[in-house]
C-alpha cells in the first residue's frame, strides 16, 4: 500500500505553528514512507475564504520546504460532493430537517435539565413537514455498529454512535458543512492516513460511519495532541507565529521545522539540517498525548545552531555578493541570523573605529604589528602571532588574546579569532593593529 496524506486548511487565514505542525508531520509520514502529499484546500465556506489566503498557504508551504504532490479545492469539487450526497440520501443514510436553531437549542436544554445527554432525536417519518421552510440535512448514524479504531497516536479509541447527534451536513441553501466533503475527497483521493488534531476525534467517529455508509474501508487516523504555548491557548498568542513572521525574522525554516517536528514526542529536538533527516526518524510511536509546549525560544537556538554548521553552498545565495566561503566559516559559529552576517562582514572588511587601549596594551599590538608583517599568512596566522607574542611578552590568556581582539574587530567578543584573521588578510590586519597603536 502505498501512503498518501493531505494536509487540509481552509484559506480563512494564514498558517500558524498549530497548523505548520499537522502539515509537517503529514509531509514526513508521507517522505519517510515514499508516499503522495496532498495539499487540500477547504474552501467550501466561500464567504470566509479568500484567494489570498490560499496563495498564501502555497507560499508559506514552499517556503518552509513542505512541497506538495498534488493541490485540490473543495470548491472544484461539488458535482462529486452532490453525487454521492444523491446516493447516501438513495439508500436513506441521509435525511432532511426542519428545526429551527431556537427549536434544537430548547431541546438540548430541556434534555440536560432532565440528567440525560444532549443527543438530537430523530423524527419520525410521517412526521409534518413545515410548509415553505427548506431543510437542512443530517447524516443518519448507524446505531447497530460500534464505532472504534485503532489511532495511531491515541490507541484504541471506542465510541458509542447512540451518544452521538446524527451530525448536519448540508444546510438550508445547499452549502456544505466540513464533515462530508472530507471523506468523500478522502475516498476519492484514496487517502490511506488521515493525520490531524485530536480537536477531531468525534469527527473521525461519525466520519468512520461514512465511509462505511459510502462503501470504503476508513483510512487510519492519528490525532495529534493539541500545541499550546507556555501561558495557555496557542490561537490567541501565537496567531500571527507562523510563516510569515519567521521570514521576516530572518529566521531559517528549519529551525521551526526541528522544533515542530520533535515537540510532544519522545524524541529530542535537533537542529537537523533536512527534512529527509527529519522523516528518516518520524514515528507516531514516539508522540505523548500530554499536550505540546511551543517555546518560540526553542526556534532560535535550534536557528543558532543550524547556522554554526551549515556549508557555504546552501546560504551562497543569501549572502552579500562579495562573501567567500572562507568568509563564511570565519563567522557562521557567531551568528544567532544569517540576517547577522552583514554587520559581521563589515567587521571583517569594512572600516573600524580603533579602540581605545591602555598603555601596555598599546605596546602589545604594537609588537603584534611587526610580528604580523613576519607572518605567512596563509599557515595559521593566529596561532603564530599570538604564539610568538606569549614568548615575547611573557602574556597569556585573556591579557594577550583580548587587547588584540578589540585591535583587531573593534568589539569585545564575536568569532573565533583564528578563521576571522585569516580570512581579515594580512594588510588590513596589520594596518589595524598600528591604529590600535598609535590611537
Ligand atoms: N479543514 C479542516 C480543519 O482545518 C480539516 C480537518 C481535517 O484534516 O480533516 O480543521
Amino acid at each position: 500500500m502505498s501512503v498518501v496524506t493531505r494536509f487540509a486548511p481552509s484559506p480563512t487565514g494564514r498558517l500558524h505553528v498549530g497548523n505548520i505542525r499537522t502539515a509537517l508531520h503529514n509531509f514526513l509520514f508521507a517522505r519517510k514512507n515514499g508516499g503522495t502529499f496532498i495539499l487540500r484546500i477547504d474552501d467550501t465556506d466561500r464567504e470566509r475564504s479568500t484567494a489570498e489566503f490560499d496563495e498564501a498557504i502555497r507560499a508559506d508551504l514552499q517556503w518552509l520546504g513542505l512541497s506538495t504532490d498534488k493541490v485540490v479545492r473543495q470548491s472544484e469539487r461539488f458535482d462529486l460532493y452532490e453525487r454521492e450526497f444523491e446516493r447516501l440520501n438513495a439508500a436513506g443514510r441521509v435525511y432532511a430537517c426542519y428545526e429551527t436553531q431556537e427549536e434544537l437549542e430548547l431541546r438540548r436544554k430541556v434534555l440536560l435539565g432532565r440528567g440525560l445527554p444532549p443527543v438530537y432525536e430523530r423524527k419520525p417519518a410521517d412526521a409534518p413537514v413545515p410548509e415553505g421552510r427548506a431543510p437542512h440535512w443530517r447524516f443518519r448514524l448507524d446505531h447497530d455498529s460500534a464505532i472504534a479504531w485503532s489511532d495511531l497516536i491515541r490507541g484504541e479509541q471506542k465510541f458509542d454512535p447512540t451518544l452521538l447527534s446524527d451530525p448536519v451536513v448540508r444546510r438550508e441553501d445547499g452549502s456544505w458543512l466540513y464533515l462530508l466533503p472530507s471523506v468523500i475527497d478522502d475516498i476519492d483521493l484514496a487517502i490511506t492516513h488521515v493525520v490531524r488534531g485530536e480537536d477531531h476525534v468525534s469527527n473521525s467517529a461519525v466520519q468512520i460511519q461514512m465511509f462505511a455508509a459510502l462503501g470504503s474501508e476508513p483510512p487510519e487516523f492519528a490525532h495529534e495532541a493539541l500545541l499550546v504555548a507556555a501561558e495557555g491557548k496557542l490561537s490567541k498568542r501565537f496567531g500571527s507565529y507562523g510563516a510569515e513572521h519567521l521570514r521576516q525574522e530572518g529566521v531559517e525554516p528549519m529551525a521551526l521545522l526541528d522544533v515542530l517536528a520533535r515537540i510532544g514526542t519522545s524524541q529530542p529536538v535537533e537542529p537537523l539540517a533536512s527534512l529527509d533527516e527529519l522523516a528518516a526518524t518520524f514515528d507516531f510511536s514516539t508522540f505523548g498525548r500530554a499536550p505540546a509546549h511551543f517555546d518560540p525560544h526553542d526556534v532560535e537556538l535550534i536557528n543558532a545552531r543550524l547556522l554554526h554548521h551549515v556549508d557555504y553552498a546552501a546560504v551562497a545565495d543569501r549572502l552579500p555578493g562579495e562573501a567567500t566561503e572562507e568568509d563564511w566559516l570565519a563567522l557562521r559559529g557567531n551568528l544567532e541570523r544569517l540576517g547577522d552576517f552583514g554587520a559581521w562582514f563589515a567587521v571583517l572588511h569594512g572600516e573600524i573605529d580603533p579602540p581605545e587601549l591602555a598603555h601596555d596594551e598599546r605596546l602589545l599590538v604594537k609588537d603584534a604589528a611587526a610580528v604580523a608583517e613576519g607572518l605567512d599568512w596563509s599557515a595559521e596566522p593566529w596561532r603564530a602571532l599570538t604564539g610568538e607574542l606569549k614568548q615575547a611578552t611573557g602574556r597569556k590568556g585573556r591579557e594577550l588574546f583580548h587587547p588584540l581582539r578589540l585591535a583587531l574587530t573593534g568589539r569585545d567578543s564575536g568569532p573565533e579569532m583564528a578563521p576571522l584573521l585569516a580570512a581579515m588578510g594580512k594588510d588590513r590586519a596589520i594596518r589595524r593593529l598600528e591604529a590600535a597603536a598609535s590611537r
